[in-house]
């Protein structure tokens, strides 16, 4: 029987690692949902967008369109927006120096959503994200809680980062998911939250490979 897993927690502490890990030894979809927040907020970046007013957030998501593609070359699935390729750019720290902000309301939200759950549909998933087993898929039969130490994941995004730009700073990347970490669990909309049913993976100390065996047993129990 194909399940959903639901994958949340703090920002880069590994959820996307072990949801790409679990989809493909399970030959289930993988969705990063954090990417189609990020994919908003360059398009809000990009046009202008003035967040803080309503009306201008509803006309701007009526121009968006946002699709994973598969890539047979990085054998990956990646988040195209009006049919553009931007699963790299999305990655800047200009955009995730926003996109807690344009995550924070509530009609980018139910436009996300709408979609995430759409994509669940009758197939086998593993979603990652902050709200997916508390909202977007409430009913998962797998939900997994990871959590890490701060300084843990900061060196780890730290690297991700510093590969493509090397005028990065440890202070910059450590400001910005305390800053993304704090917002997300502040907000008033579906803020990140541990569902009371999750099991908390703490991966401080576990290597890639230990945290995949570890949750894969979890699948399987
Ligand atoms: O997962 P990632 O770090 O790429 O997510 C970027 C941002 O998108 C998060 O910091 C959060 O503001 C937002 N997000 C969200 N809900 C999700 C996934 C991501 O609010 N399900």
């Amino acid at each position: 029987k194909k399940i959903i897993v639901t994958i949340d927690g703090w920002s880069s502490c590994g959820k996307s690692t072990l949801a790409k890990q679990l989809a493909q030894e399970l030959g289930y979809i993988y969705v990063d949902s954090g990417a189609m927040y990020r994919a908003i907020t360059l398009y809000f970046l990009r046009n202008h967008v003035d967040w803080t007013n309503p009306e201008e957030v509803h006309e701007a998501l009526e121009n968006i369109s946002l699709e994973f593609v598969f890539n047979p070359i990085s054998d990956r699935s990646e988040m195209h927006l009006n049919e553009e390729n931007v699963e790299y750019v999305i990655r800047d720290l200009v955009v995730a120096e926003k996109v807690s902000e344009v995550a924070a309301i509530k009609e980018v939200r139910e436009f996300a959503v709408a979609q995430q759950q759409q994509m669940g549909k009758g197939k086998g998933i593993v979603m990652d994200g902050r709200d997916i087993g508390t909202v977007v898929f409430p009913k998962a039969e797998l939900k997994l809680f990871m959590t890490a130490d701060n300084a843990v994941r900061v060196e780890r995004r730290f690297k991700e980062l510093f590969e493509k730009n090397p005028n990065i700073s440890l202070e910059e990347v450590k400001a910005n998911l305390e800053m993304r970490d704090y917002i997300d669990s502040n907000r008033e909309v579906s803020p990140l939250r541990k569902a009371e049913d999750a099991i908390i993976l703490d991966n401080t100390n576990l290597t890639p490979e230990e945290q995949f065996k570890k949750a894969l047993r979890l699948v399987h129990d």
